[in-house]
């Protein structure tokens, strides 16, 4: 079964590995870039790493980023030279923000990078960029406009969010192999991932979108939100403030346009109705993933419950 998933960094990469661990699983994985940024000089991408170091099994299980048993000793050498460190990169971290950058440098194309990092990974997905232009989330604070990092990391979440703007969306071109692994799926999957700024950026790169809605396959999505909170992160806070409601449904509304179904949590029974109302069918489930049986069990269902296999 060919299944394209749609995911954000630790939300998605959850979901991923549930997915990667399916025997009958031919997984393509569409990450977001605009959580990307440069920092040293070096060109970073949060979301496809987490994802990258997540199904090579490497990631620090405990953050749920970030290589497990890093040194931060390159860092130190940065701060003593003056440079700003609140975006914490770790040594191992390091060496493949320098690759990336050496290789775009020499002009490859970003998604060629990714894929080929992947495969040093010994991946045996796909993981694959919605865009090879540069796009990045830009965050209205009461402070003014942030990067997404500064507003992330460097503010921790703290500012309330006023407005968002991905930059130079509107001229991003779609890259074939994101429009080639929506067109042949069977089955897509949108993660549990912060709907704002991991899911809508790679939605609304020009093509996608529209590459989602001309698929053939079933789209099924998993909620990030949980009895009106977030796992981890400031989805529920931005949903608030940005005017959404922050529940399942409040995610559901901004999908309602392409999602065929929206598994949401045991403990969102009251919101099924409303969600109905918009057109979507709905599954409950046991969605908060810790383990990789967990993990495993819940991509196992969404399969079933769209029908791809029985
Ligand atoms: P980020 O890019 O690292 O911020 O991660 P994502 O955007 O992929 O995911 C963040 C979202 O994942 C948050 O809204 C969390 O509530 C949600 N999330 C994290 N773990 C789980 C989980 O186990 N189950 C569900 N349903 N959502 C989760
Ligand atoms: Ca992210």
């Amino acid at each position: 079964v060919k299944v394209t998933l749609i995911a954000g960094g630790v939300g998605g990469a959850k979901m991923a590995e549930g997915l990667y661990h399916l025997e009958n699983v031919e997984l393509s994985i569409i990450g977001n870039i605009a959580d990307d940024d440069a920092f040293h000089g070096l060109w970073v991408s949060p979301d496809i790493d987490t994802l990258t170091y997540t199904l090579a099994d490497v990631i620090d299980r405990q953050q749920g980023w970030g290589v497990a048993d890093e040194s931060h000793r390159a860092l130190e050498t940065l701060s003593k030279l003056g440079d700003d460190t609140w975006m914490s990169l770790g040594d191992r971290d390091f060496g493949l923000h320098i690759y990336r950058t050496h290789r775009r440098r020499q002009g490859d194309r970003p998604t060629l990078i990714a894929q080929d990092i992947a495969k040093s990974f010994e991946l045996t997905c796909d993981l694959i960029l919605p865009t090879d232009d540069v796009v990045q989330t830009r965050v209205k604070t009461d402070a003014g406009w942030l990067s997404f990092q500064e507003y992330f990391v460097k503010e921790r979440c703290a500012p309330e969010v006023r407005e968002l703007h991905y930059d130079h969306i509107e001229e991003a071109h779609a890259t074939e192999e994101a429009l080639k692994a929506l067109a042949e799926a069977d089955l897509i999957v949108v993660a549990p991932s912060n709907p704002l700024v991991s899911i809508l950026p790679i939605l609304k790169v020009p093509g996608i979108l529209e590459a989602v809605k001309a698929a053939k396959a079933p789209k099924i999505g998993v909620s990030p939100i949980i009895n009106g909170g977030v796992v981890k992160g400031p989805a529920d806070r931005m949903l608030a403030s940005l005017g959404f409601e922050s529940t399942a449904f409040g995610v559901a509304q901004i999908y309602a346009e392409f999602l065929d179904c929206f598994v949401i949590d045991h403990a969102d029974e009251q919101h099924i109705s409303a969600i109905n109302g918009l057109g979507l069918s709905t599954s409950q489930d046991a969605i908060l993933m810790k383990t990789r049986e967990e993990k495993v069990r819940l991509a196992a269902e969404l399969l079933a419950i769209s029908g791809v296999v029985d």
